[in-house]
C-alpha cells in the first residue's frame, strides 16, 4: 500500500466477530513497524493502532514504544457513557468512579485523554527522553514472560532474561478470550493443544490472593507480640507455601536437599541479625511513633534502620542518652535533600544516597500536604500543609563523576560513616554497581520493583521496577569480573518475607537484607494497602493524631521479628550444609530453579542467565594466563557485612582536605570561651569540598560557634563543592571563582565570592560560580558577585542567596529561603517551587517568558517591606562583594525598584 501511495496505516480490531479473532494489537503494531523499518519505508507512512485492548497508560505507552504513531483506545470511549450511567454520587460501583457522576461523556473523555497524556509524559521523563519522536519505536523495555524467539521476531532490541511464552500460547490466549466472549464458536477449536492446556491450567487456579494476605499479617503480629512460635510457623509456612500463587520469580525456586549439618555449627542468630536492617521509610510517610519504634527495635537487635528522605529529629540523639536509641543509624540523602543538614549527616553511621527506588525508578517522592503537619514541616524545613515533591534526579548527579563528588562531600563531612548507594533493580545494574564501587561507596543497595511504597503511582508499582533475582547475579558477575567484589557489600531491599527469601538472596549475591513491609507488619500493620490515604487504621502510615494514638507497635516487636527470621535462616543453612550466609553465596547448585513451577506458563520460564552469571563470577579472579579455571590468585577478603561490623572494621582513615585539617587544628588550639580564628589561604581547583570536613568536625566537637567565629579569606579558584554543608559561625570569602556545587546543603554558614582585586572584567557579565550552587541549602547566606550557572538554589529551603544572573532551572523545587537575582535568568525559573521568595531584576521585561508559571505568581515589589528588604540586601551585597552592579542599582533606586519582579509560590 505504501508503494501505491498510502501514507497512513491503520491497524484495527473493531472487526472482531463470532468468526474472527484479533491478533493482539501490540504484536501486530510491532510486527508492522519492524517490517517497515527493515524495508526502509517506515518514514513513508504513519501507523495508527485502533484497539479495544488498550486502556491503561502503560498499554498506550508500550504501543508507542513499539512503533505506533498514534493510538485510539476505542473501547474506552465507547464504554464511558455506559460507565457514567452506573456512577452515582457517593457510590463507586461497577468500576465507575463516583466522582464522575454528573459529568458529560465528553468531559470524562477529555479527562481520560489528559490523564493519558500526563502519564506518557511522566514515562518519558522517567526515561530521560524529551520528545515523543525519540521514544516512538525505541523499545526501551525489559520484558518479563516472553520467549527469546518471540522477542527476536517481533520485539528486537527489547530484553527478556527469563524467557516465557511464544506464539502458541499467545494464539491460545486469543482464542480462549474469543471463546469466552462469543461462546464455543468454531474459532476455539483451532487452538493448539499446548495452548489450550495452559489456558486450562491458568483458569483452574484458585482466586488470586494478595502478596501480604491479612490472615498471615495477623499471625506475624501475634508471633512477635507474644513470642508465639506456632503463630510464627503459621506465618512463615503460609508465606512459603508452594501452593500459594507465585508473586516473584523466587517463588518458583526450591532448595535442593544437601548434606545437612548440626544447627550448632551454623553462624549465630546475632551474627545474622547484624546483617538486617529496616528499609528506608521516611518520618512523614509513616508516623513519628512508628519511625522511632522501628529504629529503636532495629538498634536493639544489633541491626539498623534507614531514615528515608525527610530528615530526623535531633532530639532523638538525646533519647539515646537515656538508653533508648531511636536514631536511624543510616540516614538517607535523596534527590530532594529534605532535612539533609550538616548535623543530620554528621550524626549518621551510614549515609545512603538514594539514586532510585525499585518500586518507582525514575521518580522522586511526593508527600501529600495532608501529611505535612508542623512537626514534619520542621524536619523537612518546609511549611505545614504544603505537598512536598522530590525531583526525579539528584540535581548534582548527572554522571558517575558527580556521584563520586557527592560521596567525597559526605565522606569529608562524616569520615567514619559508611556510604551506601541505592539503585533500582534493572538490566544493566551490574555496570552501574561497578561504577558505584569505583566512585568509592562501600555498599550498594539493590531495590526491586516488589518493594512496597505507599507513595508510588499504581502505573509504577505494576509496570516499572524489576526483580532482584535478575539483578543480584548480574551485579555479582560484573563485580567479580572487574575485581571489585572485595570493595563493596551488596544489600537487597525488596519484599523480603521469610528466611527463605533471605537465603535465596544470599545465594544470588546479597550479603545484607533490608525489610520494609514485613517490619511494618511486625508493628501491627494489617496490610490494608491504604498507606497513601493518611487513614492508617493502626497509626503507622498517618500523621492524624487520633490514628497515631492507636499505634501499638513496640521496638521489641521488630527485634523479635528479626530473631524469628534469623533462627529460620540458621535452619535452612544447616539443611543446606552451610555454616554461614557467605558460604552459600554464588552457589546456584543449591537451588532447583523451576521445581515449584506448577502451570504450563510457569514452566516456560528459564533461569539459565542466573546460573551463568553466578558461574562466571565463581571463576574469578583470573590466573596469569587469563584463564578462568579457578587457579588464579586467592580472592581478596570481603568487607564485613552488617553496618555495625563494617564500621568496626579496621579501615584506613579517610584523608580530609589539608585546608580543613589545618583549620580544625587552629580552631582546636584557639583559646578562650569565645573562640575565634581568622585565616588567609590560597585555593586551587583541585581543592574540593572545602569546609565540609571543618563543619563535620565542629559538630562532633560540640562547638557552639559565635557569629563569624571562623573567618577565612581564600584567593584563587575553588574546586567543586566549595563551602558544602558549611555551618553557622563559619564565614568563607573567596576572591576568585568557584566550580560547581558551591554551598551544597549549606547549613547556616556564609559564603562570599567576589572577583579578584586585579580583575578587569565586568562581574555582572561573567560567571563567577558554576552549576548547582546552593543545592539543598537549609540555611545560611551566599553573596556571589557575578553570574552563576544552571540549577541555582534548587531545593533551597532556608538560605538567602544573591547572584547577578543565572542559568536555567533556578529555584526549582524551592521550599524556603530568599533568592535575589540582579540580572537575566535562564528558562524554567521556579518550576515546582512551593515555598520561599525570589526577586528578579527584569530589565528586558521578558522574565515571564523564562519563568515556569505553572507553580508561581509574579508581582511587582510595590509593598514597602519588599523595597526595604531588597535595598538592605543590595547594600550588603555591595559591601561584601564590591559589586558595581549593586552600586549602580542603589544609586538609582527609584528607577530600578519597579523593575524587580517578586516570585512566590501559588
Ligand atoms: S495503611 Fe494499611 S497497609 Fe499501610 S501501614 Fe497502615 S495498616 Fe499497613
Amino acid at each position: 500500500n505504501i508503494d501505491e501511495g498510502a501514507s497512513l496505516i491503520i491497524l484495527s480490531d473493531r472487526g472482531v466477530d463470532e468468526r474472527k479473532a484479533a491478533v493482539p494489537a501490540l504484536l501486530a503494531a510491532s510486527a508492522v513497524h519492524s517490517h517497515l523499518v527493515k524495508a526502509r519505508k517506515r518514514h513513508m507512512a504513519g501507523l495508527v493502532v485502533e484497539t479495544g485492548e488498550a486502556r491503561e497508560i502503560h498499554h498506550i505507552a508500550v504501543l508507542l514504544g513499539c512503533g505506533a504513531s498514534g493510538v485510539n483506545p476505542w473501547m474506552v470511549f465507547e464504554r464511558i457513557p455506559e460507565l457514567l450511567a452506573l456512577a452515582s454520587p457517593g457510590i463507586s460501583a461497577h468500576g465507575a468512579d463516583s466522582q464522575a457522576a454528573g459529568l458529560s461523556a465528553e468531559t470524562v473523555s477529555d479527562n481520560y485523554m489528559e490523564a493519558v497524556k500526563k502519564g506518557i509524559l511522566k514515562i518519558l521523563s522517567k526515561l530521560g527522553i524529551s520528545t515523543i519522536s525519540s521514544y516512538r519505536g525505541s523499545r526501551l523495555f525489559e520484558v518479563v514472560g516472553l520467549s527469546e524467539t518471540l522477542l527476536k521476531d517481533y520485539f528486537a532490541g527489547a530484553e527478556s532474561r527469563f524467557g516465557g511464552i511464544g506464539m502458541a500460547e499467545i494464539e491460545a490466549d486469543v482464542l480462549e478470550n474469543h471463546r469466552r466472549v462469543f461462546g464455543q464458536g468454531t474459532a476455539a477449536g483451532e487452538a493448539t493443544a499446548a495452548g489450550v492446556a495452559s489456558v486450562g491450567a491458568a483458569s483452574a487456579n484458585p482466586a488470586p490472593e494478595l502478596p501480604w494476605p491479612p490472615r498471615l499479617a495477623t499471625l506475624l503480629t501475634k508471633a512477635v507480640r507474644n513470642g508465639d512460635n506456632a503463630a510464627w510457623r503459621g506465618y512463615a509456612d503460609g508465606m512459603d507455601d508452594p501452593a500459594r500463587q507465585p508473586f516473584a520469580f523466587r517463588d518458583l525456586f526450591a532448595f535442593k536437599s544437601g548434606m545437612a549439618i548440626p544447627l550448632e555449627s551454623v553462624m549465630g542468630t546475632k551474627e545474622i541479625t547484624a546483617r538486617f536492617s529496616v528499609a528506608a521509610m521516611s518520618c512523614g510517610a509513616i508516623s513519628r511513633e512508628a519511625h522511632e519504634a522501628l529504629a529503636a527495635g532495629a538498634n536493639s537487635a544489633g541491626a539498623w534502620s534507614d531514615s528515608g528522605e525527610g530528615g530526623e529529629d535531633e532530639d532523638r540523639s538525646t533519647y539515646a542518652d537515656s538508653g533508648i536509641d531511636s536514631r536511624s543509624a543510616s540516614r538517607q540523602v535523596a534527590s530532594g535533600r529534605f532535612g539533609v543538614t550538616a548535623r543530620y549527616a554528621a550524626d549518621a553511621v551510614e549515609l545512603q544516597i538514594k539514586i532510585a527506588q525499585g518500586a518507582k525508578p525514575g521518580e522522586g517522592g511526593q508527600l501529600p500536604g495532608a501529611k505535612v503537619d508542623a512537626y514534619i514541616a520542621k524536619l523537612r524545613h518546609s511549611a505545614p500543609g504544603k505537598s512536598l515533591i522530590s525531583p526525579p534526579p539528584h540535581h548534582d548527579i548527572y554522571s558517575i563523576e558527580d556521584l563520586s563528588q557527592l560521596i567525597h562531600d559526605l565522606r569529608c563531612l562524616n569520615p567514619e560513616a559508611r556510604i551506601a548507594v541505592k539503585l533500582a533493580a534493572q538490566a544493566g545494574i551490574g555496570a552501574v554497581a561497578a561504577g558505584v564501587a569505583k566512585a568509592g561507596a562501600p555498599c550498594v543497595v539493590v531495590s526491586s520493583g516488589d518493594g512496597g511504597t505507599g507513595a508510588a503511582p499504581l502505573s509504577s508499582l505494576d509496570y516499572v521496577g524489576n526483580a532482584w533475582e535478575a539483578a543480584l547475579p548480574e551485579i555479582r558477575q560484573v563485580l567479580a569480573m572487574n575485581g571489585l567484589d572485595a570493595n563493596i557489600v551488596v544489600q537487597v531491599d525488596g519484599r523480603l518475607r521469610t528466611a527463605r527469601d533471605v537465603v535465596i538472596a544470599a545465594i544470588l549475591g546479597a550479603r545484607e537484607f533490608a525489610f520494609g513491609t514485613a517490619a511494618l507488619l511486625s508493628m501491627g500493620c494489617v496490610a490494608c494497602g491504604k498507606c497513601n490515604l493518611d487513614r492508617c487504621p493502626v497509626g503507622i502510615a498517618t500523621q492524624d493524631p487520633a490514628l497515631r494514638a492507636k499505634f501499638a507497635g513496640q521496638p521489641e516487636h521488630v527485634a523479635a521479628f528479626f530473631s524469628f527470621i534469623a533462627e529460620d535462616v540458621r535452619s535452612i543453612l544447616a539443611s543446606l550444609g552451610a555454616t554461614s550466609l557467605d558460604e552459600v553465596a554464588g552457589r546456584w547448585e543449591l537451588l532447583d530453579f523451576g521445581r515449584r513451577a506448577a502451570t504450563t506458563r510457569e514452566k516456560l520460564l528459564g533461569f539459565d542467565t542466573i546460573m551463568t552469571a553466578l558461574e562466571i563470577a565463581r571463576r574469578y579472579p583470573l590466573d596469569e594466563e587469563g584463564d578462568t579455571d579457578g587457579s588464579g590468585p586467592p580472592q581478596l577478603p570481603l568487607p564485613e557485612a552488617g553496618l555495625r561490623r563494617f564500621n568496626g572494621e579496621n579501615r584506613p582513615p579517610f584523608a580530609i582536605p589539608d585546608i580543613d585539617a589545618l583549620l580544625i587544628e587552629r580552631y582546636s588550639k584557639a583559646m578562650g570561651v569565645d573562640r575565634r580564628i581568622e585565616a588567609e589561604m590560597p585555593l586551587r581547583n583541585a581543592d574540593r569540598s572545602i569546609g565540609a570536613a571543618l563543619s563535620g568536625a565542629l559538630i562532633r566537637l560540640g562547638a557552639a560557634l559565635a557569629p563569624d567565629a571562623i573567618r577565612v579569606r581564600f584567593t584563587g579558584t575553588a574546586g567543586q563543592s566549595f563551602g558544602a554543608f558549611l555551618i553557622d559561625g563559619v564565614n568563607f570569602t573567596l576572591s576568585g571563582e568557584a566550580n560547581d556545587f558551591l554551598g551544597k546543603s549549606l547549613s547556616g554558614g556564609r559564603i562570599i565570592v567576589r572577583p579578584r582585586d586585579e580583575s578587569r572584567f565586568q562581574p555582572e557579565r561573567n560567571v563567577i560560580a558554576g552549576n548547582v550552587c546552593l543545592f539543598g541549602a537549609t540555611g545560611g547566606e551566599a553573596f556571589l558577585g557575578g553570574q552563576v550557572g544552571e540549577r541555582f538554589c534548587v531545593r533551597n529551603s532556608g538560605a538567602l542567596a544573591v547572584a547577578e544572573g543565572c542559568g536555567d532551572h533556578a529555584c526549582e523545587y524551592m521550599t524556603g529561603g530568599q533568592v535575589v537575582i540582579l540580572g537575566r535568568t535562564g528558562i524554567n525559573f521556579g518550576a515546582g517551587m512551593s515555598g520561599g521568595t525570589a526577586y528578579v531584576l527584569d530589565e528586558d521585561q521578558l522574565f515571564d517568558t523564562r519563568c515556569n508559571l505553572g507553580d508561581v505568581d509574579l508581582e511587582t515589589c510595590a509593598d514597602l517591606k519588599d523595597g526595604v528588604f531588597l535595598k538592605s540586601i543590595l547594600a550588603r551585597h555591595h559591601m561584601l562583594t564590591g559589586s558595581p552592579r549593586a552600586k549602580l542599582i542603589l544609586s538609582d533606586w527609584e528607577e530600578y525598584l519597579p523593575l524587580f519582579v517578586k516570585v512566590t509560590p501559588r
